[in-house]
């Protein structure tokens, strides 16, 4: 007997009624299933997850690395070098050596994109979302590749299907399935309601479907498939991951090549041409050697691998600090960025809420007890009163509770909240006076709900104040009750939300068990009471409620939250996080301008920001109210002194990053709800909150905070900084060699030296081995100290800006220079011959090969940094790069003086002495770049003196 139920592929689930849906699941409406009913099914249909269809083959992948225009040219060459060894009776090995350099960097390439796409998919996973689910009874998170077929799973605006479900009961839901129907506009789902069986996927709307996201409301569902059973399984290709695109500065350097590849190609031709124009054509053959080497030398080979391995290297790192990223060009982007926009819930702040104060109708109180622990006192004046006995205090209270979507938890002692912080503040203030939530809400029974957006800044429940007993109705009497429902209504309504907006919707207060009029004092008393709560930093709620005889019908919020009777206020600390004072002050000095955007009250706000930093204490906060009012001009004109903007909602976010971006600011923008995802888009850098943040606003991000925290963003930036710093250093590092190799190996048929001093395989052999892994060392090199005392480079300026262009060309003529006059000298004297005959006349190239390799050795060691000097630097803050110059030098010693090494490398047998020379020569680039250095320093304060 199989005791799992086959919910696929047979069941026509929105034929179904709901009941009938449950029974065939086997599962229950309220508990769930059991954990034993959960693993079974695991096993049964294994874990909810789709399996990976949508990326590349790994022959695709591979395919790929032949595309890169410098390896095309690699290989003509090679087919060229074979073409001349063969004629001349020669074994074609500098062909044989390119042919298999291009192998192995395709398969180098291929290894490192294939581990680059694990890496990605195992970010992914790291943000993967959390489901609510009912099981044994009780409400909990799960992963959501736990997920089972008969799983009762509570969602709400903001949420990603996690798997295919039936609608149980819901309230306002509206999907929008876009993913799976291209339809951007959003569905409105329903619960009592089957549809015909042969009804189209869009039409079914008594069903969810994974991947689709909840854009309003909140539901209960029975969960129908999961993994590859759903709809979203069943079209894998439509997976979305971690997107990697290329960065800019990856697309920069593929324009780079092009533009190197096509040099090459003009030089050799200028070189071919111009020799047999000059030296007839006997000369056509060598002509053609020096020109295929030119071409090698052009292309700095070790580019694109080093690159690729930084940016990977960079995204750990972040990792580490608790940025995810999730599309690669933030990396390097990152470090650019001039402004912070940022949430204040729960970056800035803790969003751990306790009630501190409380405003009734003529009388405040103050509340003790910390945290979400349900004990503390309500204080007048200092002095204890009897909560009991308060009819008002506890007809708010009773507000708080129901009007309220989280739940007190006790585990091993401490007292934890599921959901919304605010609420869950909200459900400990109550049970402080002994109003539980769990049992009121079953005396009250919630049947309709007016569900929270940050636009409409309000909530409403409507609960049932009547019971069924005994078929009987019988009116919920209760001492809290009986004053608000003493209008004898079968319907309560109650409403929270910002206070301004609640109260301007009602017309009456509720005091001493009556609800009278509310007259203009009243409400002026109520709002001052409100500014000063939120002056001393306080999130303020307000309260209210409103009886009904019968439901108002739904989505009628508008007309229907009107009327009300005003309860109270509700003050709660949501104290600074402290490492965020420190990090507000770390990007100023970095040039980068905090900006904090809030749905709280301007006062709050203010307070706030003043605390942290991000505002001094003159400053205004601009609310929502006077954005509407701007233009986008006026609002241009604003936001370049504005740091604080309250009260906003998520399309004014929107204006605010066009108008930054419009004055040229590079904005990175956090968010986490569901109407945050446009602004997250358009932000040049869109930070979604790890933990708190909607599945939507996480997929609409570049970068996803582990930890929700602003001092993460500030540490991804320095990241970022330095990621994009080590780029430019080790592009100068490399292409300055190169420059050096070409003018050198075009000196020689200029100053009449017979033969080409480097075959193309040694110059392979220095662009990916000599320079390679000084370069690969130089990727991972620490952060300066001033790195977050500069400001932001624009992400527009050109990768040869600021000076690398100009230092490339000169560092590559020094190395020119250096390589061109031991050339001369090392020529004259190998073909001097004064030593016994054994030794080649030839290696005086052997010299040249090995000073060019040497000199970048020390050039490595030099440019750790711009302006300090190596005997300045801690040469262990970065061990590689002594460990590479160590290892590069031992292994170009290997090719001179290994028979087997020196015969497939074409080198030749160099005395010590002229080792030694070779030395001697290439250490001058390191006291080159030295005097550079102290040239730099000296100059800068000479202008600070001025
Ligand atoms: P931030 O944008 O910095 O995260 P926030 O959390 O205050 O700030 P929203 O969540 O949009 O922003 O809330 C805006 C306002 O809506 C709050 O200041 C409060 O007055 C009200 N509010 C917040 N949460 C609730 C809730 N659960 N029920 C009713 N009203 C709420």
């Amino acid at each position: 007997m199989s005791a799992t139920p086959h919910p696929n592929p047979s069941h026509v689930w929105h034929a179904l009624e709901v009941d009938k849906t449950i029974q065939v699941l086997e599962s229950n409406a309220e508990a769930g299933l059991s954990s034993s009913q959960v693993k079974q099914r695991l096993e049964e249909y294994g874990a909810n997850e789709l399996q990976e269809s949508g990326g590349r083959s790994p022959l695709a992948i591979l395919i790929d690395q032949f595309k890169n225009i410098m390896l095309l040219m690699l290989i003509a060459v090679a087919i060229v070098s074979a073409v001349l060894d063969i004629r001349n009776n020669d074994f074609p090995k500098d062909a044989i050596a390119i042919s298999l350099i291009v192998v192995l960097n395709g398969i180098l390439g291929y290894v490192q994109e294939s581990r680059a796409e694990k890496a990605l998919a195992a970010l992914k996973k790291l943000s993967a979302p959390l489901v609510r689910v009912m099981r044994d009874g009780k409400l909990t998170e799960v992963a959501a590749k736990e997920l089972v077929p008969g799983d009762i799973m509570l969602i709400e605006a903001g949420v990603q299907l996690a798997a295919d479900g039936r609608i149980i009961e819901e309230s306002n839901l509206q999907i929008r399935e876009s993913a799976l129907t291209g339809e951007s506009h959003a569905v409105e789902k329903q619960a009592d309601i089957q549809v015909a069986e042969e009804t189209s996927l869009g039409d079914r709307v008594n069903l969810v479907y994974q991947g689709t996201e909840v854009t309003q409301g909140r539901a209960k569902v029975i969960v129908t498939g999961t993994g590859m059973q759903t709809e979203l399984g069943k079209i894998a290709a439509l997976l979305q991951g971690v997107e990697s695109e290329p960065t800019p500065l990856q697309q920069r350097m593929s324009q780079l090549g092009n533009v190197l590849v096509a040099g090459a190609m003009i030089l050799v031709a200028l070189v071919v041409v111009g020799g047999v124009l000059r030296l007839g054509w006997d000369a056509f053959e060598e002509l053609l050697q020096v020109s295929l080497s030119m071409a090698v030398a052009v292309v700095p080979e070790g580019l694109p691998a080093v690159i690729t391995v930084t940016l990977a290297l960079g995204t750990q790192r972040m990792v580490k600090r608790n940025a995810l990223i999730r599309k690669l060009p933030a990396v390097e982007t990152l470090g650019s960025v001039t402004t912070i926009c940022s949430d204040k819930t729960g970056t800035l702040t803790q969003n751990k809420m306790v009630v501190q104060a409380v405003e009734l109708n003529q009388k405040s109180l103050r509340v003790t007890g910390e945290g979400y622990a349900p004990q503390g006192e309500f204080l007048s004046d200092g002095r204890a009163i009897d909560a009991d006995r308060d009819s008002d205090l506890q007809a708010l209270l009773v507000a708080c509770a129901l009007c309220n979507d989280s739940f007190l938890q006790e585990e091993q002692g401490q007292w934890k909240i599921v959901g919304d912080p605010t609420e869950g503040a909200l459900v400990t203030l109550a049970a402080k006076a002994g109003i539980q939530k769990d049992q009121w809400s079953s005396r009250l029974p919630r049947v309709a709900e007016f569900p929270f957006s940050s636009e409409r800044k309000r909530m409403s429940v409507i609960c049932r104040t009547r019971q069924e007993a005994g078929g009987r109705s019988q009116e919920v009497q209760d001492y809290a009750l009986s004053s608000l429902a003493s209008h004898n209504s079968a319907y309560l309504m109650f409403t929270k939300g910002s206070p301004e907006l609640t109260l301007e919707r009602c017309d009456r207060i509720h005091t001493g068990d009556r609800a009278v009029a509310i007259n203009d004092a009243q409400r002026q008393q109520i709002l001052e009471k409100n500014n000063q709560m939120a002056s001393q930093g306080l999130r303020v709620l307000g309260f209210a409620y409103k009886p009904w005889s019968e439901l108002p019908p739904e989505g009628s919020e508008e007309t229907s939250e009107r009327e009300l009777v005003w309860l109270g206020l509700v003050g709660m600390l949501d104290a600074p996080r402290p490492e965020v004072r420190d990090a507000v002050a770390r990007s100023r000095e970095a040039g980068i301008r905090p900006i904090m955007i809030t749905g709280d009250h301007q006062l709050t706000a203010r307070a706030i920001g003043i605390d942290l930093g991000i505002a001094q204490a003159g400053d205004r906060a601009v609310t929502g109210q006077e954005l509407e009012r701007m233009s986008q001009a006026d609002l241009e004109r604003e936001v370049d002194q504005t740091s604080i903007y309250a009260r906003v909602s998520p399309e004014h976010k929107l204006r605010i990053v066009q108008a930054l971006q419009r004055k040229g600011k590079f904005v990175a923008m956090t968010g986490d709800g569901v109407n945050d995802a446009p602004a997250l888009k358009q932000a040049d850098i869109g930070i979604a909150m790890g933990i708190t943040g909607t599945d939507v606003s996480k997929e609409a991000s570049d970068m996803v905070l582990l930890d929700d925290n602003f001092a993460t963003i500030v540490a991804a930036t320095e990241e970022g900084r330095v990621v994009y710093t080590n780029i430019r250093r080790f592009i100068k590092y490399i292409l300055g060699s190169n420059i050096g190799e070409v003018l050198t190996i075009a000196a020689a048929p200029i100053l009449g030296l017979g033969g080409v001093p480097l075959s193309p395989l040694q110059i392979l052999w220095m662009n990916l081995v000599t320079d390679g892994l000084p370069a690969l060392a130089l990727a991972v090199e620490p952060a300066e100290p001033n790195v977050m005392k500069r400001p932001p480079f624009s992400p527009r300026e050109s990768i040869f800006a600021r000076g690398l262009g100009w230092y490339m060309v000169r560092i590559g003529i020094i190395f020119a220079i250096l390589s061109i006059i031991l050339m001369e000298w090392a020529y004259f004297h190998t073909q001097a011959n004064v030593i016994p005959n054994e030794l080649s006349r030839d290696r005086w190239k052997t010299m040249v090969f090995t000073t060019l390799c040497l000199a970048q050795m020390g050039h490595a060691l030099a440019i750790r940094s711009n302006t300090r000097l190596t005997i300045q630097m801690n040469p262990l803050s970065n061990p590689y790069v002594l460990g590479a110059v160590g290892l590069t030098t031992v292994l170009q010693l290997l090719l001179i003086y290994v028979p087997p090494l020196r015969a497939f490398f074409g080198t030749h047998f160099i005395t010590p002495i002229e080792l030694l020379i070779c030395f001697g020569f290439s250490s001058l680039m390191f006291v080159w770049i030295e005097l550079e250095k102290l040239f730099i320093n000296w100059q800068q304060r000479r202008k600070a003196h001025r």
